[in-house]
């Protein structure tokens, strides 16, 4: 069994990545599963080289150990199977297959016409979905992929999954989103398409994420099956929210480990930061990787 841990190279690691990390390798742990590490630098106009490095050389600093993939000194490598922004030729394999199949299409929309369009679609869709619901405006037309969004064809119906901490789940990405997105006009790949290419080639069969991305699932399901791909079991975790309740943001600095680190911090003391801070440890006691996992994850599975 082999899950992963998959940072964005949209900015720097903040508590809630380290919250995250003690729930990767944790149910990893439970699961006896090994973790591999990759970077999902697919937004290339966000991700920045620096990000790579700092993320890295602060998950080992902290001391969590991915068992493959990229990691601390790894990040000069020309080439590699755990870098997305590496992988575009694998990417563009899978999207022939979809294209031959005909279940993908060019769309030459912009985000202003489907906003103007979609109307009160979104809104009136059910499943909770930060999305924009695309109505299918060009998936007649024959457009060509090539400087086109290239859409995939959502199936019908609602997809039902298991999830290990939520339980049951139903979504209908017909009605969150419509045909989604696999590479935009610009040629760069979305997070959905990269995700589900990886987890199939790297064969991860447990996936532990935030609940920030559990409305993703259905499309990403959707795109395992037409694929032909076993589907992961998943797993999606609470978050770390500042004191004003919002989510933690990888784009400021001001909150980030390797500020924590040169105002003197230690490993133990932002692990068990995190664990306070996200409710599940009574106090910010300094905790190592190994024993925060075996107090609070392990031993409380029930809790978070
Ligand atoms: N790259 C995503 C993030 O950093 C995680 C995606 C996933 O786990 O599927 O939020």
């Amino acid at each position: 069994m082999l899950t992963r841990f998959a940072p964005s190279l949209t900015g720097y690691l903040h508590l809630g990545h380290v919250l995250h990390m003690l729930y990767v390798w944790g149910i990893a742990k439970l699961n006896s599963a090994k973790v591999l590490c990759r970077i999902e630098d697919h937004d290339l106009a966000r991700a920045r080289p620096e990000y790579e490095a700092a993320i890295l050389e602060n998950l080992q600093w902290l001391g969590f150990v991915p068992d493959l993939g990229l990691r601390a000194g790894t990040e000069a490598a020309p080439d590699s199977d755990f870098r997305q922004s590496d992988c575009s030729a694998h990417y563009e394999t899978v999207l022939q297959t979809l294209q031959d199949r005909n279940l993908v299409y060019g769309c030459d929309c912009s985000r202003k016409q489907i906003l103007e369009r979609a109307g009160g679609a979104a809104s009136a869709s059910s499943d909770a979905s930060p999305e924009l619901h695309y109505p299918g405006t060009c998936a007649g037309k024959n457009l060509p992929l090539q400087g086109n969004t290239v859409r995939f064809r959502t199936h019908d119906g609602e997809t039902i999954f298991h999830d290990l901490k939520l339980g049951e789940q139903r979504q209908t990405p017909r009605n969150q989103c419509g045909d989604f997105s696999l590479r935009d006009r610009q040629g760069q790949w979305t997070y959905q398409f990269a995700c589900v290419c990886d987890d199939i080639r790297q064969g991860v069969g447990l996936v532990i994420r935030g609940e920030d991305i559990l409305f993703s699932t259905a499309r990403q399901i959707q795109l395992f099956n037409t694929l032909e791909a076993s589907v992961p079991q998943y797993c999606h975790h609470p978050l770390l929210h500042d004191a004003a309740g919002k989510k933690l943001s990888k784009r400021q600095r001001s909150d980030s480990i390797s500020r924590m680190r040169e105002a003197g911090a230690t490993p133990g003391q932002i692990i068990g930061q995190a664990l306070f801070q996200a409710g599940l440890a009574p106090d910010s006691s300094p905790l190592s990787p190994a024993s925060a996992i075996e107090k609070y994850i392990i031993q409380h599975p029930r809790s978070w």
